[in-house]
């Protein structure tokens, strides 16, 4: 098994070579033979068409007349000519090779070409001159013309040549493809090893490069200095992907150490609660108080591992989304209906701009929690504003605008606002949010095919817009609830 992809392609362009090779030299070989064939054919009609008028009659038969029988240099050629009777009996023959007769061939009274192999012993050959034996294995070419008179075939006009130098110029062929063979395709694997070497040695600098990164320092890139090829553009993925793994390492690693910072405040004011109580005794009001501060601490645990648990099952593509048909218009009214008493103590006033009612398939649990998210942050951070809410369909989809008029997102930190743990100001951490409300607003958005963007101008306030997608009907029946 050859283990190396470079060998590989050098022995793939000796084989297609060599595939080549073969295929041109049959072709060579074969045009070759034919081309010699024909011009030997045209040579054979013209001897035979030339010796036609030396033909004459004796007695019953036909002979070549004595006088000017010009076979004198066809004989030098070693051609042999001769003439057949109809029934195929030799009645004169000149030329050295033995050839037989063959009756089928003159059955036909056609003139016709034909290649035959001088056998051992020529029976028909008794006739010839010279040794039949010598060019016995050989090939002759045979030109057959029916010799007639009046329309009636009296005789056969055969000229045949040996085709022993047609045969040896072919063999040259022949010997000259077999030596050059193994020169042409030890070239094509020498020059295939050299080009696959050349191509992929980036690719192996790119294999070492990647073996020294290691999972602790993602910050390391290739950096090759490559051409806009495919092994460039693979480098270049290859760096990019580094890129996005690090981004992922580095906000996994922050979540984790956000997360367990998040765990250590209410911790830790529970155990100075549980330390001052255990400290000495106290009077019944004093325990109560300390227990109810623990029991709010407790509150906090539950909140923010109840939102570690939804954003780590959304990482893992696991957020539940319960669908069914719901009447958005309905949901924020209820909502609003319960926040009353906060948005009253916080001063707000609030605008709802819905239609009778938006029906959309959707958790209806996921999308409270969506929206207490947003208005819990209006309340917090905007407190004595106005918030306005209004729902639309726009082009088919449902579109949700939370809008306060409080002191607005910092432009600075509009980037960063949905990311977990993210706020904007870190001195107010000891507010009830713990950074993660829009991350998870987002998540449930996302969930249901949708987004979350948001706009905001210093003090104009903040506009949380919720995009989600389909084609809801607008104030019509549902088909379920
Ligand atoms: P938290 O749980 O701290 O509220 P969020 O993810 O809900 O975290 O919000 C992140 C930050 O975005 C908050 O700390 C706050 O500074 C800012 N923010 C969110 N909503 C508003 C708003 N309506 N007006 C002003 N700032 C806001």
């Amino acid at each position: 098994m050859i283990r190396t992809l470079r060998a590989r392609i050098a022995l793939l362009a000796g084989g297609l070579m060599m595939v080549a090779f073969v295929v041109l030299g049959l072709y060579l070989f074969f045009s070759l033979r034919f081309q010699l064939l024909r011009s030997l054919d045209d040579n054979l009609r013209l001897s035979a068409e030339q010796l036609l008028p030396t033909i004459e009659r004796e007695d019953n038969r036909f002979v070549f007349a004595q006088g000017d029988f010009s076979g004198q240099s066809l004989r030098q050629q070693e051609d042999v000519i001769r003439l057949l009777s109809p029934d195929g009996q030799i009645w004169a023959q000149q030329g050295s090779i033995a050839i037989p007769s063959s009756l089928s061939m003159l059955q036909s009274e056609q003139e016709q070409y034909a290649t035959w192999l001088i056998p051992d012993i020529a029976p028909q050959a008794e006739n010839a001159q010279g040794n039949h034996q010598q060019n016995a294995g050989e090939s002759v070419r045979v030109f057959t013309l029916p010799v007639r008179v009046q329309g009636q075939t009296v005789a056969f006009l055969q000229v045949a040549r040996s085709l022993e130098s047609i045969d040896e110029a072919l063999q040259t062929l022949l010997i000259l493809l077999l030596i050059g063979a193994p020169f042409i395709v030890g070239a094509a694997v020498g020059g295939g090893y050299w080009l696959a070497g050349r191509t992929l040695k980036p690719i192996d600098v790119i294999r070492q490069k990647a073996a020294e990164i290691s999972a602790h320092d993602l910050s390391q890139r290739l950096k090759l200095d490559l051409p806009d090829d495919e092994v460039g553009r693979l480098a270049q993925t290859f760096d990019d992907m580094l890129a996005r793994l690090e981004d992922a390492f580095q906000r996994q690693r922050r979540f984790v150490s956000d997360a367990s910072h998040e765990l250590r405040t209410p911790l830790a004011i529970i155990r100075g609660e549980v330390e001052v109580a255990l400290e000495q005794p106290r009077s019944a009001e004093a325990y109560v108080n300390i227990l109810e501060s623990v029991h709010s601490e407790v509150e906090r645990l539950n909140r923010l591992t109840n939102d570690l648990l939804l954003l780590a099952r959304s990482d893992n593509a696991q957020l539940f989304v319960r669908r069914q048909r719901i009447d958005l218009s309905e949901l924020i009214t209820t909502l609003i209906a319960t926040l009353e008493t906060r948005l009253h103590e916080a001063k707000m006033t609030v605008q709802l701009d819905l239609p009778p009612a938006l029906w959309i398939d959707g958790d209806f649990d996921r999308l409270l929690q969506l929206f207490l998210n947003l208005i819990d942050n209006a309340i917090l951070y905007a407190p004595g504003s106005r918030l306005a809410i209004g729902a639309s369909v726009v082009e088919g989809a449902p579109v949700v605008v939370v809008a306060d008029d409080g002191p607005g997102i910092p432009q600075e930190h509009l980037p960063h606002i949905f990311e977990r743990f993210y706020r904007v100001d870190a001195a107010r951490s000891n507010q009830p949010g713990n950074g993660l409300g829009l991350a998870i607003a987002l998540e449930i958005a996302r969930a249901h095919g949708g987004r979350l963007t948001v706009e905001s101008e210093p003090n104009e306030g903040a506009t949380f817009t919720l995009w989600l997608p389909g084609e809801p009907q607008a104030g019509s029946i549902p088909q379920s609830k």
